[in-house]
This record gives C-alpha cells, structure tokens and sequence, in this order.
C-alpha cells in the first residue's frame, strides 16, 4: 500500500533523519530523502570550527528515539553529534533513501492529483504526496555587509565554513560577531594565534556552562541502566523549563536573578574593571540569545586577545579600519557572523493551491499553524518553523512533536485514501494571533535589536512559552483543524 504514496524528506540534519526513523518505525519504506550537500548532518556536518559544540546538554539534545549512552562529555563537541548522527542514518538503512548532493529547486501542487511536484538542482522531478520540508533554521551563513569587505587581502572565512586548510598558529587574526558562534571559537583559537582581536558590536549575556567529561564508568551505568540516562535527560529538560521563564519572559525581577548569575560570572573571569565594562550588556537578560562559556571572558584577560568595541567602519585589504581611524593589520579574518534565519521565508519557490506561492503568503511575516502548515499548500509539513525556535530548550523537542503530526496526517491520508489535509485558514489564524497576543510578555520584545526579530520588530521565530506546552499542543494531528479532501 505504502509504495504508491511517495513522501519527499527535505534536508538530511536532525530533521530530516528524525523523521524518516520515525515513518520507518512506523512501516512505511516509500520515502526519498533529498540533501543538498555531500553528506547528511546539517547543522552538525558544517559547522566544524575549533570549539564547536552543543549548548544543550548531549543527553538531551539528541533524539529520544535515539538515545546515546556513551557521549565524551555533558556538552559533546561538534564532531561527536555529526557521527550519532552519521551512525543513526546507517544503523536505519536510510542511504538506500538518500539522494546526496540533489537540492529541491522548486515546488508545486497539483490539486487535482493532490501531489507535489519537486524539481530538483539535478534537472529532474520528482512527485510526492506529501513533503515534509526539514531545510534548517540556521543553515546559509550571513555574510555581513560591511564595506570593502571582498578587497581583503588575507584569508577570510565564515566559522560554519571552517578552512582547516589554513594554519592560524602566530597568525593576526580577527573573529568578527561575538554570538553563539565566537564564543565558542575565540577561547578555542587564543593560544594558537599570534593577535586576535575581537570586534564587538553589541556584548552578550554569559552563564557558565559547567562542561565535564563523562568517566568511562558513567557511560557504562547509562549503557547497562537506561533508566539512568532517561533520569540525566528528563533531569535536564525539566531544569530548562523550570528556568525557561527567566529566560523568556519580560519579567525584571526574573530577568535580573539571571543577571545577578552572569555579572558574577564576569567578575570571576575579568579582574580588568574596563574590559568588564565593555563586556557588560546593557540589555534585559534574555532578549538576545544567552550565551553558555566557562572560558569565553576569562579569555580576553590574555596577553595576545584584544576587545575591539569601536565600530567597524571599513575592511581594507591589509586588515580592518575601526570608525576612530584605527587600522588593524590582519593576517586572517573569521566571520561568526551566525546564519541567514532561514525558518521565516521560503526555501525555494513554493506553489501551492490556486497558484498561490508562499514566499508571497509570507511577504508580511512568515505564519503557520503551529509552526508546520499553511493554509493552501496541502500535505506540506514544516519542521523548525515560523516560532518554533527555542530561547531556553533544545530545538529537538519541538522537532519530534512537529514529526509526530506530520506522521498522524501521512496515517489518516494513507489509511482513509485521501488526497489532502490543507489546514483552515481560520484555524491558522487564531492560532498565530494568540502567538503574536503573547509576544508581547516576552523579553524579546523588550527593545534591544537581535536576529529572533524581522525588520519591523515582528517576531516569527521563537515560541513564546515552555516547550512542554508546545510539545503537547503540537504532537498529535487534529483532522477538524483540516480541511479533508476525499479522492
Ligand atoms: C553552531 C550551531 C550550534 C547549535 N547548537 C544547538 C544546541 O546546542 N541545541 C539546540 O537545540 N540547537 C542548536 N542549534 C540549532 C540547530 O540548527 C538545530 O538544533 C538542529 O541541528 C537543526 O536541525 P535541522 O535538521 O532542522 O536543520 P539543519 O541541521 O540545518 O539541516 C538542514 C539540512 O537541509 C539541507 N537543505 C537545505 N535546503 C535544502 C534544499 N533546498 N534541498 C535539499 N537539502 C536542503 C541542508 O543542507 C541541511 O543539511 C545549533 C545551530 C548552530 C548553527
């Protein structure tokens, strides 16, 4: 029955390789998994900077489906999550799916046959009837627009596009972006590099991460005891609801308890009362990403790191040319610029019914019903996105609630022969005012400027609430949310 229902995974990272372990467990084989790059892994496969690592503890940001007793360390390095998730793809047989280096051009809905048609980078097409798109928030890397900056002479690379080819040992480097991204890479290239400077244009809050390896008898109990590692992984997930609000909620009193915890940080790493002022946010804690290091400020306290707060105003082939006239000769220049949020505009042009195409559904802000559909294109199932990243949680929890509905909906269509869901334009909308309603209680909101926020200020990235409340409402698909179309 299965394989006259053809399913088009797109994206091969924790998304795509999640879902397809999912409808595999669930008996259905009829599925094509498109990448675009080389290998699967996404997030994981590209970024693979020196210090790159997750900032969710392991034991629960991976797939619960998919636990993994034996990881490094509490928060395990880059390297080791791209091969949990190379050894699921070939423990689940999913090569014999995959169609590697084939990105998806193009979509467009046939309502008559109620199918998908895919074009492919490749020239060729492919019909599903139904698509699950799993193309990553955080995938394409930002390059900032900053004047002259192809005239550099030196080497310059995005940190998601690491040249390990490049040795930076004695070099003069600078890591321009002080995000998720550079803290993880600065403290990791300081020893190596002759000079870094570190242009800073707004400082971040940082908590400590509390990173430790895992003894070899540990791994062992969490191997032998499953019970153990349920326990470390529920223990993490309910610890980062129970401090979500904090986290979330434009709440002062909350907001400065996380403040008190991150300035008494600062002051443990940074002896220097100047360098502390300029590392001090001046933001309401939480209203930019919070950033996780047990090294990142103790490391501008070395003899060889240089905090560059003045505005860049101009790359110049020899180096960077700060809005005070400075030039600052460089060997190499890192960009931790972070990413292209990819989860507010369509992938690629998506035609649905009526000739409808959701870049231009999206023009005023990306919406969808519950982050996954949208209302006229049928059979087309988000996952990661608008408003469903996370501030305080791993992404995976909304992810594996957002699969779970895919999979009721590919049930209901296989099992009661139908030909769509589409869901209620009125549905969706509710929905979404709720979601904007609330918007208005979150830190996000609080004014300072960051990449969750669109141009006009609109957030259409995170979830504003706990991500139990999201799992719970997302998890199980609702045919009366849907218009059904029979055959
Ligand atoms: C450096 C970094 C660290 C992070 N750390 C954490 C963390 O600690 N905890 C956490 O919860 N989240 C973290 N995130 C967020 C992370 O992106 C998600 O947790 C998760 O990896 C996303 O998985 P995904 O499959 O949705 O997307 P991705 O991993 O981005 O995968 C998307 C895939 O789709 C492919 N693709 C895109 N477009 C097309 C197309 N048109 N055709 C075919 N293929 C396509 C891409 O090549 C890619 O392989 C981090 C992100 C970054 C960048």
């Amino acid at each position: 029955m299965a394989q006259d229902f053809p399913i088009a995974i797109v994206g091969a990272g924790f998304a795509g390789i999640g879902s397809a372990i999912q409808l595999k467990q669930a008996g259905i084989e009829s599925f094509t998994m498109f990448e675009r790059a080389g290998d699967v892994g996404g997030t994981w496969r590209d970024n693979t900077y020196p210090g790159a690592a997750c900032d969710v503890p392991s034991h629960a940001y991976s797939l619960s489906f998919e636990q993994n007793p034996n990881w490094s360390r509490r928060y395990s390095p880059a390297s080791e999550i791209q091969a949990y998730l190379l050894g699921i793809t070939d423990k689940w047989n999913l090569r014999d799916h995959l169609r590697l280096n084939t990105a998806i051009t193009g979509a467009k809905f046939d309502e008559g046959r109620g199918t998908w048609t895919l074009t492919t980078n490749q020239g060729d097409t492919y019909s599903a009837r139904v698509v699950i798109s799993g193309v990553g928030g955080l995938v394409d890397p930002a390059t900032p627009d900053i004047k002259g900056l192809k005239t550099f002479s030196g080497r310059m690379f995005h940190t998601a596009r690491w040249d390990h080819g490049y040795d930076l040992s004695g070099k003069r480097v600078a890591v321009i972006g002080t995000g998720a991204s550079a803290i993880q890479v600065v403290p990791s290239i300081a020893p190596q590099v002759g000079r870094l400077k570190v242009f800073q244009r707004t400082p971040a809050w940082v908590v400590p991460k509390g990173d430790y390896a895992y003894s070899d008898s540990a791994k062992h109990r969490y191997a032998h005891h499953p019970w153990t590692l349920n326990l470390s992984r529920l223990g993490i997930y309910w610890l980062s609801e129970i401090f979500g609000p904090m986290v979330f909620l434009d709440a002062p009193r909350l907001s400065s308890l996380g403040e008190r915890m991150s300035l008494a940080h600062l002051h443990k790493q940074v002896k220097n009362p100047e360098l502390r002022r300029k590392l001090r946010p001046t933001f309401q804690f939480g209203c930019k990403r919070i950033l996780i290091s047990d090294d990142y400020w103790a490391t501008f306290e070395r003899d060889n790191v240089d905090l560059v707060t003045e505005p860049i105003a101009e790359i110049k082939p020899a180096g960077i040319q700060t809005a005070d006239g400075t030039l600052h000769e460089l060997d190499a220049i890192i960009l931790a610029t972070g990413f292209d949020l990819g989860l507010t505009h369509a992938p690629f042009p998506v035609t649905g019914r009526g000739g409808k195409s959701l870049d231009e559904t999206w023009k005023k802000g990306a919406v969808a019903y519950k982050g996954m559909t949208v209302s006229g294109f049928p059979n087309w199932f988000i996952l990661m996105g608008p408003n469903t990243g996370p501030g305080h949680t791993s992404v995976l929890v909304y992810t594996e609630a957002q699969i779970e509905h895919a999979l009721g909906a590919i049930q209901k269509l296989m099992s009661e022969h139908l030909k769509y869901v589409d869901v209620r334009q009125e549905v969706q909308d509710q929905y979404n005012a709720g979601i904007q309603e609330r918007m208005k209680y979150m830190v996000w909101s609080s004014g300072c400027n960051s990449w969750y926020l669109s141009e006009d200020k609109s957030n259409h990235s995170l979830y504003p609430g706990f991500a139990a409340e999201y799992a719970i409402r997302a998890r199980h698909f609702h045919p009366s949310d849907y218009e059904i179309a029979p055959f």
